[in-house]
């Protein structure tokens, strides 16, 4: 049984990470996507409320948990006895940090491997801020993200009426 960990911070989860998803549910037998109660991104969507929108965007998918974790990836990957972990390539400028990520976890377990998947190209200039800020400015983000999480963007920004 092949199980692997998409680790992330889904602030909100986009239609790239689903991507990601999909393509990750190819080469296991379970997924975990592992969202992160903390993050030096300082999330505008608390934990639960990110969950939520991931467990709303991936209820027809099987095989797939979704769930909070705090500390270390490689510890929680241990945990859930998993093969690797997944994480996205978009362009050249995540690979610095990513390869980063990637050793420094090699370097504290040996036997994880980070693995590397490249969206459609149509979600290659995606990103959870991106998408944030285009909500803030009242744009429509219904194309780049599931339906709940765009209601729940306008919901969020939404100018209180004069
Ligand atoms: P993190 O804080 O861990 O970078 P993110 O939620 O921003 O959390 O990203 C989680 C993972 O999803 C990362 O591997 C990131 O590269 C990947 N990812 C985010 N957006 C996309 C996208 N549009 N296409 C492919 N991968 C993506």
């Amino acid at each position: 049984m092949k199980t692997l960990v998409f680790p992330g911070t889904f602030d909100p989860i986009t239609n790239g990470h689903i991507d990601i998803i999909m393509r990750s549910l190819r080469l296991c037998d379970h997924l975990y996507v592992a969202i992160a109660k903390s993050s030096r991104k300082q999330p505008i969507f608390p934990i639960e409320e990110r969950i939520e929108l991931a467990c709303l965007a991936t209820k027809k998918l099987t095989n797939i948990t979704i769930e909070a974790f705090d500390g270390l990836v490689v510890s929680y990957v241990e945990q859930k006895e998993a093969h690797a972990v997944i994480r996205g390539l978009r362009a050249s400028s995540d690979f610095e940090y990513e390869l980063q990520m990637a050793m420094i976890n090699r370097k504290i377990h040996p036997d994880i491997e980070t693995l590397f998947l490249i969206p459609n190209e149509e979600y290659s200039y995606l990103t959870s801020s991106s998408i944030k800020e285009l909500a803030t400015f009242g744009a429509d983000v219904k194309r780049f993200v599931p339906s709940d999480v765009a209601d729940r963007l306008l919901e969020r920004y939404k100018k209180t009426p004069s």
